[in-house]
């Protein structure tokens, strides 16, 4: 019998976190939401969820709708007027969230998490039980960081970590971050025409992360290196993680037919795993 490669596991996977950053939920002229992408997105994980997987959907995207729902032309630089812009487009998202969803007959929620959550015993616990409860009434949960509220000092800062930590704490077997670039390759392909996309790594070594000098975007907050570290934190709880373009969303249904799609990182759990290892009250 041919053992089964790492692609062909991806077919089994039952929990399935996905990310999407601000840069792949809007349009890079005018800032205005990708209102074609956000319904894609979202037809292929009703779908996933009619299929009885749990879906959770990790989307950035407040800071970057209610900077231009308020006609800031620059990305906001004061905490003050970041704060209110991610208060004003988070309530906007969910709003189209809601409206494409229910398109489908599903339902999201609403979860907006901070270190702090995480931090606490007693927060981190009522977190995940929430969690399992809403994916046990079919509910597709919607996350992002409560960025309202949060201080420079405890701030995740990028939802690339935040959705591993997702994913480390409902013990998901797949996280998929959805990205302006195909996935991580060998030198930045943005300089090096050389640089050659690397479909799938076993162990994250020293040398690959020194690869992962992405640049980072005008509207998002995660490069390459956020992706690592979120890599090392899906993997290390036992999740397998897939990199891969946003500019396709309908991809996710390849990835999950084992498809060489973006660079899948493979799981390797941790029996001493504990999400506190990688989240610390420190700004990283
Ligand atoms: N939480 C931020 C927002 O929704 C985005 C963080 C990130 O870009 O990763 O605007």
């Amino acid at each position: 019998m041919i053992p089964m490669g790492n692609r062909d596991k991806l077919k089994d996977k039952q929990r399935i976190v996905v990310k999407i950053g601000s840069s792949s939920l809007t349009h890079p002229e005018t800032g205005d939401m990708n209102l074609e992408k956000m319904e894609r997105l979202v037809r292929v994980l009703a779908d996933w969820s009619n299929q009885g997987k749990d879906v959770v959907l990790v989307s950035s995207g407040a800071i970057a709708v209610g900077r231009k729902t308020m006609n800031l032309t620059e990305r906001p630089k004061e905490k003050s007027v970041k704060q209110a812009c991610a208060a004003i487009g988070q309530t906007r998202l969910m709003m189209v969230y809601q409206r494409l969803f229910s398109e489908y007959n599903k339902v999201p929620a609403q979860l907006l998490l901070t270190k702090l959550t995480m931090l606490r015993d007693e927060n981190r616990r009522n977190a995940r039980a929430n969690f399992k409860e809403l994916l046990s009434m079919g509910v597709i949960p919607i996350v992002n960081e409560n960025d309202t509220v949060v201080t420079d000092e405890i701030e995740f800062g990028d939802n690339d970590t935040l959705s591993a930590i997702v994913a480390a704490l409902i013990n998901a077997d797949l996280l998929i971050l959805l990205s302006d670039i195909d996935g991580l390759y060998t030198d930045n392909p943005r300089i090096n025409p050389e640089a050659k996309l690397i479909s799938e790594v076993t162990y994250i070594t020293d040398e690959l992360e020194s690869m992962a000098k992405g640049a980072g975007s005008d509207v998002g907050t995660g490069g390459m290196a956020t992706k690592i570290t979120a890599a090392r934190i899906a993997n290390d709880a036992g999740a397998d993680m897939v990199i891969c373009n946003a500019n396709d969303v309908t991809k996710l249904r390849d990835i999950l037919a084992g498809e060489e799609v973006g660079t899948l990182f493979c799981a390797h759990k941790n029996p001493d795993f504990h999400i506190l290892k990688y989240v610390t009250a420190e700004k990283e």
